[in-house]
C-alpha cells in the first residue's frame, strides 16, 4: 500500500500498560534520591495536591505502591468487616476479581451479573437494594476493561447515596482521567485508579480516595489490614511522607504527568481519549466489523470478530507482522474480540498505523475486504483526527 503508516516502529495499543510520554520517561530516568529528603517531600506534597482535581475531590487521594488490584483490595478492607453484605456488579473479568477479593475477606457477596458488553441497569440495582436492606456496599467498574463497556456511574451513585448505611465503590482504573467522574459531585464513596492506564505511567502505583461517609465506615471496619491500611497512609501523608518507602521514580513521573494534565485543564486528555475511541469505532465499521459493547467506553474499544476469524491468531499476527500490540478477549470472549486502548501517549500516527495493521491483517486472514477498503478506513481516520486537531 502506498503511504503506509507501518514504519516498523513498535506500537503499544493495549488498554494498559500504555505508551509513556518522553517527558515522563525522562523523569523516570533521573538518578535516585532518598525519599526522606526535602527534594522528594516537595514533589510528594505537590503530587498529593494535584491528584485531588483529577479525582474532583476535597478528600485526600492516597498513593499505594501496588498495581490497580492493590487499590481495589485496599478499598474493601478499609471500609468493611467480615460478614458484611455487599452487592458486586459483575460485568466481566475485573468485576469478578473484585467480588472474589470481597469473598476472600469473608464478606457476603450478592452478585449482579450483567451480560458481557451491556451496561448495568440502574433500576435493577435500586430493586436489589430495596429487597436486601442488609447490603452495606455496591461495587462496580466505571469501565469494565475486559469488554470495553462503560457503566452509568452518576445514576448508580444517586441510588446508593439515598441509602445512608451503604457505600458506592468504583473501580475507575480505566476511567479516572479518561472521562469526567467527579467523586464529590456525584457522591462516589471510594474511587480507585491505576498508574498504567489513563495516568500514562508504567505499572506499579494505585490511587485511592475515600469520601467522608467511607472514612466514617473506616472507624468500625474490621477486615484485617496492615500494608493496605489507608488511615495509617493518610496520617503519614499529613506529615508529608508515605507509610512505607516511597516509589520515588514513579512518583516523579506522576508529578510530570499531573503538571501536564492540569496544564491543559484535564479536558485535553479526556477529549483525546474520546476522539481516539470515536475514530476506532468508525474504522471498525469501515473495515466491515462491529463494535462489541452496547455502551462503548472512551478509554478502550472492543471490536467483535466474526466466528470465521480466530481472534487469538489475528492478534498475534498483528503483533508479529506489523509490530502493533492490541489485546484479545478472555474466557468466553477468547478469540472473539480485539481490544484497542485509547489511553497514554498515542500519536495520530500510532492510531493510523493500528487501523492499517488491523485492516491488512484481516486481508492476510482472507476476510472479505479489499486494499481499497483498508486505504479508505485509514484515510477517514486521518481526516477525522485532523479535523479535531
Ligand atoms: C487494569 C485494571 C485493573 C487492575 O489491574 P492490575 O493488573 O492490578 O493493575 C483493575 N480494574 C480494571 C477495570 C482494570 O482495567
Amino acid at each position: 500500500m502506498k503511504n503506509s503508516y507501518l514504519d516498523g516502529q513498535y506500537r503499544l495499543m493495549a488498554p494498559g500498560p500504555v505508551p509513556v510520554s518522553e517527558s515522563v520517561r525522562q523523569a523516570l530516568a533521573l538518578p535516585m534520591i532518598h525519599h526522606r529528603t526535602p527534594e522528594f517531600e516537595a514533589i510528594f506534597q505537590r503530587v498529593l495536591k494535584n491528584l485531588k482535581p483529577v479525582f474532583a475531590t476535597e478528600q485526600p487521594v492516597m498513593i499505594l505502591p501496588t498495581t490497580g488490584s492493590g487499590g481495589m483490595e485496599a478499598a474493601i478492607v478499609n471500609v468493611f468487616s467480615p460478614g458484611d453484605h455487599i452487592l458486586a456488579i459483575v460485568s466481566g473479568k475485573f468485576g469478578e476479581r473484585w467480588a472474589e477479593m470481597a469473598r476472600v475477606y469473608g464478606l457476603k457477596v450478592h452478585e449482579l451479573k450483567v451480560k458481557n458488553g451491556s451496561a448495568v441497569e440502574p433500576a435493577e440495582v435500586a430493586a436489589l437494594l430495596k429487597s436486601h436492606p442488609e447490603i452495606k456496599g455496591v461495587m462496580t467498574q466505571a469501565c469494565e476493561t475486559s469488554t470495553a463497556t462503560w457503566h452509568p456511574i452518576q445514576e448508580l451513585a444517586a441510588i446508593v447515596k439515598a441509602k445512608s448505611d451503604c457505600l458506592f465503590l468504583v473501580d475507575g482504573i480505566t476511567a479516572v482521567g479518561c472521562a469526567p467522574l467527579p467523586m464529590d459531585d456525584w457522591g462516589l464513596d471510594v474511587l480507585v485508579a491505576g498508574s498504567q492506564k489513563a495516568f500514562t505511567l508504567p505499572t506499579g502505583l494505585s490511587f485511592v480516595a475515600l469520601s467522608k461517609k467511607s472514612w466514617a465506615f473506616n472507624q468500625t471496619a474490621r477486615c484485617p489490614r496492615y500494608y493496605l491500611d489507608l488511615l495509617a497512609e493518610k496520617k503519614a501523608n499529613e506529615k508529608g511522607q508515605t507509610n512505607f518507602s516511597s516509589s520515588v521514580s514513579l512518583i516523579r513521573g506522576l508529578d510530570v504527568f499531573l503538571k501536564e494534565a492540569l496544564g491543559c485543564g484535564l479536558v485535553g486528555i479526556q477529549k483525546r481519549c474520546a476522539q481516539l475511541a470515536e475514530a476506532t469505532r468508525q474504522a471498525a465499521q469501515d473495515l466491515k466489523l462491529c463494535v462489541f459493547s452496547q455502551s462503548p467506553s472512551p478509554s478502550v474499544t472492543a471490536i467483535a470478530l466474526p466466528p470465521t476469524l480466530d481472534g487469538d491468531k489475528l492478534r498475534v499476527h498483528i503483533e508479529k507482522q506489523y509490530n502493533v500490540t492490541v489485546m484479545g478477549g478472555q474466557d468466553e470472549l477468547k478469540g472473539k474480540i480485539l481490544r484497542i486502548g485509547h489511553m497514554g501517549a498515542i500519536s495520530n500516527r500510532d492510531q493510523l498505523a493500528t487501523i492499517e495493521a488491523l485492516g491488512r491483517s484481516l486481508i492476510d486472514f482472507k476476510f472479505a475486504l479489499t486494499e481499497e477498503d483498508v486505504r479508505r478506513a485509514v484515510e477517514n481516520c486521518a481526516k477525522f483526527l485532523e479535523s479535531k486537531a
